[in-house]
Parts: structure tokens; C-alpha cells; sequence
């Protein structure tokens, strides 16, 4: 992905746009895979949330992935793009018991985080294997926004609770292949990953009838120079020795599953927008785009950095800039931000802009959600078209609403 080749995509389909580079993809995917080389039974699920195009999802397919789905949309999609039931995992939060009921009838694996739904599910089908969600209770990051692995989190088993877990496994006669736990979203200290890990591996002893130990995700990637990367192939070295071990110890080669969505994609996606007007204040230089929170929330919603350069004018001489969209709210993309000179017309370019910026992206204002493009092989493809008016209608119905005339003679006394 060139300047010049994206400044092209954003004459052609306009802007706001996104643009994802297959080839970035398919490096992430077969860097993890390398990593884990020493594992025979290696599964990588590609956490649908990050970016859930049907285009991206066949991508995914053609290297061998699985899928990692939060919803029965998501296996819908996934469906739809060609997987099997059985390399489609399930791992919601919070769901109700008939939509886990539904997708296992579809044939995909779930996985169930709380002991209610899973006494129940148990109950109902002691002969549908289910996978369970721990939460080794270990902070990965720092962050409480995502750091899921902690003692009052929403997400998970707590360890605390393996005794009454078992009990249940034990009354219901269910089958437990599979356990899981997912800290967060930032591995940034391999040896805390590890340290998670080793309670996993500790709480598995107690089920007889594993297929598979995952390890979720967390995977970080740099946002801005500086920031820190997970080492993965520090951590695919140490972890799959210490796997090997576990199944000797267990008696059964198991498999080992992963289940990232920004390590995968993030980098391979960037963001186009416009700029509509330069603003100078008494204090700041504004760049406004054509964009806002409803099309990329996460430096608003988590204050991520996303590097913005402006391929108009990549050359041109650096200035401060705060970065801001068009909507009526506080929408900051960017405070006091060193970039090359900007006019109205150029094309910003948001980088990191692969996972969790489609997926999230709304109507706020009723503006139109965004068109997405996949460069493959060097080509550009529209795989989604910007969104119409028609898109914005389409649900709303429109009643007769009367509303009857005042009596103005009672406003006025005798
Ligand atoms: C969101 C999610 C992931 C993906 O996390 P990343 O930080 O994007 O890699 C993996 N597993 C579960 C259960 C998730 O909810």
C-alpha cells in the first residue's frame, strides 16, 4: 500500500474509506504460525469482531484459519464464507442460553463463561462437548478497560470456583473438551502471559476429556514509534515447550488454540478521510475531515494513537495540528499533532486502522457507514459499498401522527 496507490482508491470510492492489505494479513497469520512451530496441533482462530467482512473472513479461510465468534451473527457470517461448523469456536459473554443452544446446533464449538448457563446447557445436553472460559484472575497491561482477567471482571470462571465447576460437571454427566481463558487485549509482559498460563494448565488437570487448551489473545501491536510489540517469538518459543510438557504429563497430544483479532489485522488496515477545513484558532491549528466517531471511535472511546500522515503532502513542511471530525460532539482524533503542512482537500491517513474501527463505526448523524477496500495481489477491490440513504430509511417507519389543534378559547380568560 503506496501513497500513491491509496490516494488513487480515494478518488475512485471516495472518501471516508478503508483499505486493508491482504498481503499484511497473510504475513501476521503465518508470523504466529511460525512462532508456534513446535506445536503439532496449532489453531488459530481469527476473532471475527476485529473486522468482520465477508471478503476478509474467505481470506482468512484460504490460510487454513478458524474462526473466534461473540454472536450468531458472527457464525452466520462465517458460515457464509465458506467454514466448517467445526473450525468455528463460540465465546460469548453474557448471552442467553437459547442463542448458545443455537449455535450449537449448528455444530460449532462453545464455549460458556458463567456456571449458570453452563449447569444448564449441561442439563438440557450432557452430549454436546463444551469448552469453558477461566479467569486466571492475572492482569495483563494495566489498563481496566481491557484487562479482563481480573477479580471483578464480567468475563469468565473464577478460578475460585473450579470446586462447585466440577460438581456440575459431575451432576450433569457433560463433557468439558475444551478450556480457555482470554486476560485482555495487551500482552505486554511475555512473563505475565506465562504466569496466566501456568493456571490454566493447572485448572485442565482436572478434566479428563480435553481436546484443546486456548489461550485466547492479546497480542500487542505498535500503534506509535516507540510503543512495545508482544515478542511472539519469544512467547511461541517458551510456551510451546511448555505445552509439549503438559501433554506428555496429560498423556494426549492436545491442541493448542489462539484466538487474536488485532495482531491479525490492525496493522494491515488504514483509514482515509478528507479534510473539509483548516481552522486556526488562538491557539490551535484544527484539521476538520469528512469522519468522526461514527466511522473510527477508539481514540475517543480507549485514547488510542493512531499515526495520521498526510499522503497529499507527505514532503511538505511539519506542523501542530489537532485532528477532528465533523460531528456535532467532541470527535478528537488527534491533539497537537506534528504533521506535514495541511490544505483543505488533502487525504489523511489513519494507520492502524484494521481492527475494531469498521466493526465499531455507526450512524451517529446520520452519516453513512463507510466503503471498505481489500488490496490483493496489488489490486484494489471494493468489498463494501459506502452506505445510501436508502441504508438509513430502510427500518424506520414512518406513522400519521395527529395531533390536534389547541383550543385556543380556553387560553383566553372571560
Ligand atoms: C475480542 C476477543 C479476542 C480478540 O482480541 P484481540 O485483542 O483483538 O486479539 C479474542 N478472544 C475473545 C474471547 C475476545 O472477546
Amino acid at each position: 500500500m503506496n501513497s500513491e496507490q491509496l490516494l488513487h482508491i480515494a478518488d475512485l470510492y471516495e472518501s471516508p474509506v478503508y483499505v486493508y492489505d491482504s498481503e499484511k494479513i497473510i504475513n501476521q497469520y503465518n508470523r504466529l504460525k511460525n512462532a508456534f512451530s513446535n506445536v503439532n496441533n496449532l489453531r488459530l482462530n481469527y476473532a471475527v469482531k476485529a473486522l468482520s467482512n465477508i471478503s476478509v473472513l474467505k481470506l482468512f479461510k484460504t490460510l487454513n484459519s478458524g474462526l473466534d465468534t461473540v454472536s450468531i451473527q458472527e457464525v452466520q457470517l462465517g458460515l457464509k464464507a465458506g467454514f466448517e461448523p467445526e473450525s468455528i469456536i463460540f465465546t460469548p459473554n453474557g448471552v442467553s442460553l437459547e442463542e448458545i443452544e443455537a449455535v450449537a446446533a449448528l455444530g460449532v464449538q462453545i464455549n460458556i463463561d458463567n456456571l449458570s448457563i453452563l449447569e444448564q446447557f449441561g442439563t438440557k445436553h450432557p452430549n454436546i462437548p463444551v469448552c469453558i472460559r477461566i479467569n486466571p484472575h492475572v492482569m495483563a497491561g494495566g489498563n481496566t478497560n481491557i484487562s479482563v482477567g481480573h477479580i471483578d471482571s464480567k468475563f469468565g470462571i473464577s478460578i475460585h470456583q473450579i470446586p462447585l465447576l466440577l460438581r456440575i460437571v459431575e451432576n450433569t454427566g457433560m463433557t468439558i473438551n475444551g478450556i480457555h481463558m482470554h486476560t485482555g487485549s495487551d500482552i505486554l509482559d511475555i512473563d505475565v502471559f506465562l504466569y496466566a498460563s501456568e493456571i490454566l494448565f493447572e485448572t485442565a488437570k482436572n478434566f479428563k476429556n480435553l481436546d484443546f487448551i486456548d489461550f485466547g489473545s492479546g497480542f500487542k501491536v505498535p500503534y506509535k514509534s516507540g510503543d512495545i510489540e508482544t515478542n511472539i517469538e519469544e512467547l511461541g518459543e517458551k510456551l510451546s515447550a511448555r505445552f509439549n510438557t503438559f501433554c506428555e504429563n496429560y498423556g494426549k497430544e492436545l491442541t493448542l488454540a489462539f484466538e487474536p483479532g488485532k495482531f491479525l489485522v490492525s496493522e494491515a488496515g488504514v483509514f482515509l478521510a478528507k479534510v473539509n477545513v483548516v481552522k486556526q484558532t488562538t491557539s490551535t491549528v484544527f484539521a476538520q475531515v469528512d469522519s468522526g466517531f461514527n466511522h473510527l471511535i477508539r481514540p475517543m472511546l480507549y485514547g488510542s494513537q493512531h499515526e495520521i500522515i498526510n499522503i497529499s503532502n507527505p514532503e511538505g513542511r511539519e506542523r501542530f495540528y489537532s485532528v477532528v471530525g465533523y460531528i456535532c460532539e467532541t470527535d478528537t482524533f488527534a491533539n497537537n499533532r506534528r504533521i506535514s503542512e495541511i490544505s483543505e482537500g488533502d487525504i489523511l491517513c489513519f494507520k492502524n486502522a484494521g481492527a475494531y474501527c469498521f466493526t465499531m463505526a455507526s450512524n451517529y448523524n446520520s452519516r453513512y457507514r463507510p466503503a471498505e477496500v481489500l488490496i490483493h495481489n496489488g489490486e484494489a477491490h471494493l468489498i463494501r459499498k459506502r452506505e445510501t440513504f436508502e441504508d438509513i430509511i430502510k427500518n424506520q417507519i414512518e406513522i400519521e401522527l395527529n395531533v390536534e389543534e389547541p383550543n385556543v378559547s380556553v387560553l383566553i380568560p372571560d
